[in-house]
């Protein structure tokens, strides 16, 4: 099971989760209880020769140009 980082943007916590695939998109902030986090996409799997794309390798995050 992988570990996945956020960041609150209420009060700007970084964190991480260990969390299953179905659990990840919903992760409330253990600081502040935010239930909308952000999360970052970690360079664990990352594919050798998608630079540049923009996109990230779930396609679910909502943070990067590929996902918007
Ligand atoms: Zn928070």
């Amino acid at each position: 099971m992988p570990t996945y980082d956020y960041n609150c943007p209420k009060c700007g916590a970084d964190f991480s989760a260990f969390v299953t695939m179905s659990q990840r998109d919903r992760v409330p902030c253990p600081h502040c209880d935010h239930p909308d986090v952000r999360q970052k996409i970690t360079t664990l799997h990352r594919s050798g020769s998608a630079r540049g794309g923009g996109s990230c390798a779930t396609g679910g995050c909502s943070g990067c140009t590929g996902c918007r």
